[in-house]
Order: structure tokens, then sequence, then C-alpha cells
């Protein structure tokens, strides 16, 4: 592969572990991660980017590699003491480690800075080895619409209330992109896509990571834009989710649980969608009309495994 410009849009654990493949197999190439801030959320008065940071810490070698998210080695006293005050929210993990960065952040935040510009100044010292933007520097916030069960009414609570308080199991009736008719790209994002050889979809949630980064204004045109080819990597493996709950996602959008129904919903860029090629598992089937539909090992369970991963959505753009 000569020197070419990969852009990977990216979630938190999926993305991730996709960009470490990339990484691997990228050579001398540049590559660029788009990451989902829609799981952003203010805390304790601290700026907390789930995403970024799961992205950053993990191809800079910070991550627990169990967790799959925060700071490896972390402890929590912080926490226990925030909970010793009766200080809500009691149930949101903040590491002591974790919280430095936050502290970083919120500080660059406070005095102006832009999220791309903070996002590069933590980016400098885990050193990622790839450049890592924010998909937009506005406050976009994801939600989910639910039923209240002491009420019965119905209402909006951020995705990290619904996710990490009720383990996704208040029934979701819609994900609504708080902030997002008023997005724009981050600096850097339309001009990476517009050099883009290769653009790859990481096997993220379709709704809540990939989603909402298609959601921001002028995403998808930038997209359609890019040079080279649009690949995704199927995030249903057998009709199952790997891990997290894009199972309780993709059916509030009509969307079958699997391979096919997600590489449907991104659509074939010759038939209106966005997608050259779309990469599923051996033994899924998906007939994507008009796309180019691969058959490749998509479990991420080593380095070897994630690097031919990503070698073969390479291949599949043609790069
Ligand atoms: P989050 O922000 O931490 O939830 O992570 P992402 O949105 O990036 O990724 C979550 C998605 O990654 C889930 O829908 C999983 O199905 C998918 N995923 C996790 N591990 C693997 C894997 O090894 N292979 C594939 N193909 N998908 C995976
Ligand atoms: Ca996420």
């Amino acid at each position: 592969m000569v020197f070419v410009q990969i852009i990977v849009l990216a979630g938190g654990v999926g993305g991730a572990r996709f960009l470490r493949g990339v990484r691997a197999v990228a050579g001398g190439s540049q590559v660029t991660a788009v990451v989902n801030t829609g799981d952003d959320v203010t805390m304790h008065g601290l700026r907390i980017c789930p995403d970024l940071d799961t992205v950053v810490y993990t191809l800079g070698g910070g991550i627990d590699e169990e967790r799959g998210w925060g700071r490896s080695g972390e402890s929590w006293t912080v926490k226990e003491e925030l909970a010793a005050y009766g200080a809500e929210p009691t149930w949101f993990g903040l590491g002591d480690r974790d919280l430095a960065t936050h502290l970083v952040r919120t500080r660059m935040l406070d005095a102006g800075y832009p999220l791309s510009q903070v996002t590069a100044a933590l980016a400098d010292r885990w050193q990622p080895g790839v450049t890592v933007l924010p998909m937009s520097d506005q406050r976009v916030e994801t939600h989910v619409v639910v039923t209240d069960p002491d009420t019965g009414r119905q209402q909006a609570i951020h995705f990290q209330e619904w996710w990490v308080r009720h383990r996704a199991e208040l029934e979701p009736s819609a994900f609504v992109q708080v902030g997002a008719d008023t997005a724009t790209p981050a600096p850097g994002v339309a001009e990476a896509l517009a050099a883009a050889d290769a653009v790859l979809f990481a096997p993220s949630n379709p709704v809540v990571s990939i989603g909402t980064i298609l959601g921001v204004p002028g995403m998808r045109d930038a997209l359609l834009a890019a040079p080279g080819r649009i690949v995704g990597i199927s995030p249903i493996i057998g009709g199952e989710v790997v891990r997290g709950m894009a199972d309780r996602c993709l059916p509030v959008l009509g969307i079958d649980v699997s391979a096919e129904g997600v590489g449907r919903h991104y659509g074939a860029r010759s038939t209106g969608g966005l997608l050259d090629a779309w990469l599923v598992a051996p033994d899924d089937r998906a007939e994507i009309p008009g796309a180019d539909v691969r058959k490749v090992p998509l479990l991420m369970s080593s380095p070897e495994t994630t690097a031919a991963l990503a070698r073969a959505a390479l291949e599949a753009a043609g790069v």
C-alpha cells in the first residue's frame, strides 16, 4: 500500500479496537478518526467525552483492557468521597486517573478552546498514532425517549442515564440528537474527507455512534465528496451484538438486528445511500443492492484478527 489517507468513523469500544487494527496495517499512511461525541455529558461540573477518551486511551495504551473503557490501574477514591456527600449522580463511575483528563478538558473548554483543540492537546500526551477529531465542536447530546415507569409519562433522558444508570432496561421509543440541528463537522473533518482514499465505518453502534456522526448536518455530503470508497463493517455477527446495546437501539429505528439490516440502513451509494462495500461475518448473508458485500471474519479477538479485518476493509476500499 502506498501512502494514502484513511478516515474512520468511530464510536467507543468497537471503534477504538478497530482503529488499533487500522493503525497496525496503515504503514506510513495518514489515519484520521472522526469520533462520536453524542455520548458526551457534564457531571460534577466536568465535561466527559466517553468515546473520544476510549479511542485515545485505547490507541495510547492507557485503557483498561478488560473493562474496555476508562484508565488502566484505576482507583475510585473520588467517587467514594462524592457518594459520601450524597453528590448526584452516584451511578456514573468517575475514576481518579480518568478525572485528570476531565479536569484538563473542562479547564481548556472553559478557557474558550474548542473541543477539537482540547482533544488534540490531550492526544499530545497519549500519542495515539492517528489524528483524533471529534465529529463536531458543537454540543450534540443523544437523549433517549422512555416511558417513566412510575408516572407512565414519556420523558427524554440523557443517553448515559439510560445506558449506565438503567442498563438500557427502560424501553426506548426514540433517540434524539439534541443540538444536532445547529452543529457542523469539526474543523479538519471535511478537509480530511475531501482527501480520503478510503472511508471506513468501524463496527460501532449504527444508531448512537455512527448514526450520530452521520446526523451532523453536512457530514453525509462531506462523506459522499470523498474521492475514495466507503466501506462499512457490520457490528452484528449472527444476529447478535458482540457487546453493547445496539440490539436495543436498532428496532427503535425499524432496523433488523442483522448484518443485512444494518447494511441496508446505511444503503448503497449507488441507490442513494453511503456504502460502496459492506463487510459481514462468514456465516452471515446480506444482500445490499448496489454494494459489494464481502464475507470476512469480523471478531476483533486478538491484534492479529483485528489487523486482518482492517486489511480486508482497506482491500474492499481498493487501497
Ligand atoms: P461504544 O461507544 O463503546 O458502545 O462502542 P461502539 O459504538 O464503537 O461499538 C459498539 C459496537 O461494537 C457494538 O454494537 C458491538 O456489536 C460492536 N463490536 C464490539 N466488538 C466487536 C467485534 O469484535 N467485532 C465486530 N464486528 N463488532 C464488534
Ligand atoms: Ca459510545
